[in-house]
């Protein structure tokens, strides 16, 4: 080994000042630049190939995708929406299982009575809400014995329910 050869970076060939300035590697002698491109390069191999560390551009295209996605299928939720009707379907199933009230409905019964002109106490106003589930609870099973479609039992129960509601806030 001549002394003028080590004085060059194996790799890039650059001329150092002295001979500490190369280090011995695989590769040969490096100057200090190109093992700094080595060390870069055996990082990026470390993060991508080995542990798996995704590109930032990678993450922003897959980003960029999944939104995209997200927005078609909103956009699709968007336009079945007027065809779901979802209140009262909600309504529906429930009066099957026996509670002739929603929570919402309730809640709205409730304001009613005791904000009201001539106000209830909280405890009048449950109390004729009670009144209300009970007189749906018949309501219902009278209409089940007497009506055989679902559109004429809607019907006839919403009629049913505007009458006790109006009895019950003249009670
Ligand atoms: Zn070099």
């Amino acid at each position: 080994m001549n002394k003028k050869h080590k004085l060059n970076c194996d790799k890039c060939g650059e001329e150092v000042s002295n001979l500490k300035k190369l280090k011995k590697v695989n590769e040969g002698y490096l100057c200090i630049k190109c093992r700094r491109v080595n060390r870069k390069n055996h990082r990026e191999f470390l993060r991508r190939d080995i542990l798996k560390i995704p590109k930032r551009s990678d993450l922003l295209k897959e980003w960029a995708e999944k939104r995209k996605l997200r927005e078609s299928i909103v956009g699709k939720v968007k336009v079945i929406k007027p065809q779901i009707k979802r209140p009262k379907e909600h309504r529906l199933r429930i009066n099957t299982l026996g509670i002739y009230l929603t929570k919402d409905e309730r809640l709205f019964l409730y304001k009613k009575l005791v904000q009201g002109e001539n106000p209830l106490s909280s405890e009048e106003a449950n109390k004729r809400i009670n009144n209300l589930t009970e007189q749906m609870k018949t309501l219902i099973e009278d209409l089940r014995n007497k009506v055989k479609t679902q559109g004429e039992f809607k019907k006839r129960f919403d009629e049913g329910f505007a009458k006790l509601i109006g009895e019950m806030e003249n009670e």
